[in-house]
């Protein structure tokens, strides 16, 4: 595990992409292992799971919520959510937005669009994107701050149909930078990549990767 972390990390670093470290269904021992080699950004994708680990932990550690997130357990992650990046509609934004408010707090969001084939991938389309970005209820929120765009690729052997969903995604990612955020710096991450695709996901542009079985070994689910 340690060598193939460090690996990873030596590869993503020349590349100036953040690694996220996806720790979900493994023990706090092993994510402090990582935690002592220097690691701070840390993935889960269940809230309960998320808060249980984020205690027993340091609080300099930087949690990423990347699974799907239901309205009404926002307020468990809002007081110390690093970065939620699985937003995939308006209602869940304002929910984010009511609840970091709450704490005083500004909440990096990443809007998490559908891109591969399978259906039961959650996500939005460009045009729900285009239609949440013009919203006025959206423009009014002052404690998200959108980040940027993720995106799963389908799960398949087929590299091309992977690398060009990747390469959507980076061109949906530019149209939407000039076209709402030309003027705010805050707009410049791509998610996407994980343990079998995050070498396309970094030549096709990708700032974030987020792996998990790579780093912690097979998870038995
Ligand atoms: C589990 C998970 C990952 C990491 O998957 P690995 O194949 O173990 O690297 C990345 N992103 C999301 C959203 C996940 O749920």
């Amino acid at each position: 595990m340690q060598d193939k972390y460090s690996e990873i990390h030596r590869f993503l670093q020349n590349a100036h992409v953040r690694l996220v470290a996806v720790s979900k269904t493994k023990p706090v021992e092993s994510i402090r292992q990582l935690y002592d080699k220097g690691q701070r950004d840390f993935g889960e994708n269940k809230v309960q799971e998320l808060t249980e680990k984020a205690a027993q932990l340091p609080a300099d550690m930087q949690w990423h919520m990347i699974g799907h997130l239901q309205k009404n357990k926002v307020k468990y992650i809002a007081p110390f959510i690093h970065m939620i990046h699985s937003v995939d509609s308006m209602a869940l934004l304002a929910e984010i937005n009511k609840q970091a408010m709450k704490h005083k707090r500004i909440i990096s969001c990443l809007l998490q669009m559908h891109i591969a084939k399978e259906e039961t991938k959650f996500g939005m389309n460009a045009a729900e994107l285009f239609a949440l970005l013009q919203d006025d209820n959206y423009k009014a929120m002052q404690n998200i701050q959108v980040a940027g765009l993720m995106g799963m690729a389908t799960l398949t052997d087929n590299l091309e149909t992977i690398r060009s969903e990747f390469r959507g995604l980076h061109q949906l990612f530019k149209t939407v930078q000039s076209t709402y955020f030309a003027d705010k710096p805050q707009f410049k991450e791509i998610s996407m990549g994980m343990s079998s695709d995050y070498i396309i996901a970094v030549e096709e542009g990708a700032t974030i990767v987020r792996i998990g079985s790579l780093i912690f070994g097979e998870r038995n689910v």
